[in-house]
């Protein structure tokens, strides 16, 4: 599929390894792609290219490349001791791993092979200096690029007949092929120590993808908000040589309660990347993305009420049992159901009610259980959406922003709400 047609922003869901397909099915209309992480892709290939052919939204793969060029631990599973399951530490008490974690051993096998699968027998991370060799940069990009438009490509059977009905309503789909709605080439961090050597390995990489594929190319800038901000415009111009249709953020570790020169630094990136008129989509983002559309940004992903923001030095696909958290649309952020919405009288707060349908169903958030909330987050983040699709104002979205502040400032219960203050800042800085 290709682009959304709608206007920004777009609301993007991560597939994780959660039970989550009904809600991404139930709830279709509430948002507007889905990014696969590649190894999820891969490990479960078969449940992917049916659930991704079945929903019939724009989505992209994310090649997940930055691990193998970081701590090699990231990819190993942890050891648990055999009678009581759990993990065993070292005499430092650092958890203990073991081999490659069995969801990547098939991406790194049968998928991308080469120089990923030598480095990762070697134990030791990507280097710049792996990349020096052409024949081993194009061997990668062009496994990057054919995992991409193959794995989640074809239509399962069942779903052909929508595919002659969408020929007859003289929708164009082509051949039966699902392809996704960008290719990402391979990435790496612009946050460490050697930054301009992994920026030109980056946009090597960008050029050699765009040669290999017809589909749009967009490809993933990934740095923390200080390196971002030391480096916004080498970054930029830099990428904007190599014509990308358009560019993926992920801003390392960044969250909206941050402070205000965080928060500035990546407003002020987005702002100027924006300059180059490309759709920008923001990888890993919570409710500061809607601050952001006023910057330019296009659409941002996360996981249905989870991974809104995310390290890259962080273990991949071990969330743990998050408790389920109810998001309080007016304040823009999320309290946990059993300890904190549960000590809330939400009848004398009328205006924090929330009415979509499962509130209105469960008007007590203290009531909610994983799912329920997940979907009131959906359902919630919608209306936000909507409300921009709707033309409010820059202006109006930081007046309001303020207005809750200044009301629940020093309420006990929903207290703090400084990022509030922060963001309506943010948004007063011309
Ligand atoms: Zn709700």
């Amino acid at each position: 599929m290709p682009l959304p047609n709608d206007p920004g922003p777009w609301c993007f869901y991560r597939l994780g390894p959660t039970k989550e397909k009904e809600l991404f099915k139930r709830r279709r209309d509430a948002y507007d792609g889905v990014i696969v992480p590649a190894h999820i892709a891969s490990y479960y290939s078969a449940f992917c290219a049916e659930f991704i052919g079945s929903l019939q939204k724009p989505y992209l793969i994310d090649p997940m490349t930055y691990l193998f060029a970081g701590d090699t631990a990231l990819l190993k599973r942890f050891v648990r001791d055999r009678k009581t399951g759990r993990t065993i530490r070292d005499t430092t008490g650092r958890k203990k791993k073991g081999d490659l974690k069995r969801s990547f051993s098939k991406l790194v096998e049968q998928h991308y092979a080469g120089l990923v699968e030598t480095v990762v027998g070697e134990d030791r991370p990507l280097i710049p200096q792996d990349f020096s060799a052409n024949t081993a940069a194009d061997e990668l990009v062009g496994r990057v690029v054919e995992f991409q438009t193959r794995l989640l490509s074809e239509l399962p059977e069942k779903y052909r007949k929508y595919e002659q009905y969408a020929r007859k309503q003289g929708k164009p789909m082509t051949g039966g092929a699902n392809p996704p709605m960008c290719i990402v080439p391979p990435y790496f961090s612009l946050g460490g120590s050697d930054v301009p050597a992994w920026l030109e390995v980056n946009v090597d990489l960008l050029v050699r993808t765009k040669a290999k594929t017809t589909l749009p190319v967009f490809p993933v800038i990934l740095a923390g908000p200080q390196s971002l901000s030391l480096n916004a415009a080498l970054f930029i111009s830099k990428y904007a040589e190599a014509k990308p249709d358009g560019y993926l953020l992920w801003v390392d570790g960044f969250s909206s309660d941050q402070d205000v020169g965080a928060l500035a630094a990546v407003f002020g990136f987005v702002e100027g990347l924006a300059k180059s008129d490309k759709p920008i989509i923001l990888l890993y983002g919570d409710a500061f993305s809607l601050v952001l559309h006023f910057a330019g940004l296009s659409g941002f992903g996360c996981g249905i009420c989870y991974a809104e923001r995310k390290l890259s030095t962080q273990d991949v696909d071990v969330e743990g049992m998050i408790p389920p958290r109810y998001y309080v649309s007016l304040l823009k952020k999320k309290i946990q159901i059993a300890t904190e919405a549960r000590r809330i009288d939400f009848s004398k707060y009328p205006d924090l009610r929330c009415d979509c349908e499962v509130c209105g169903r469960k008007p007590d958030p203290g009531t909610l259980d994983d799912t329920e909330s997940r979907e009131h987050f959906m359902l919630a983040r919608k209306r936000e959406i909507d409300a921009l699709r709707g033309g409010t104002t820059r202006v109006a979205f930081s007046t309001a922003l303020q207005e809750a502040f200044t009301k629940y400032q020093t309420d006990p219960l929903l207290s703090p709400v400084q990022h509030l203050r922060n963001w309506a800042s943010v948004l007063a800085n011309e």
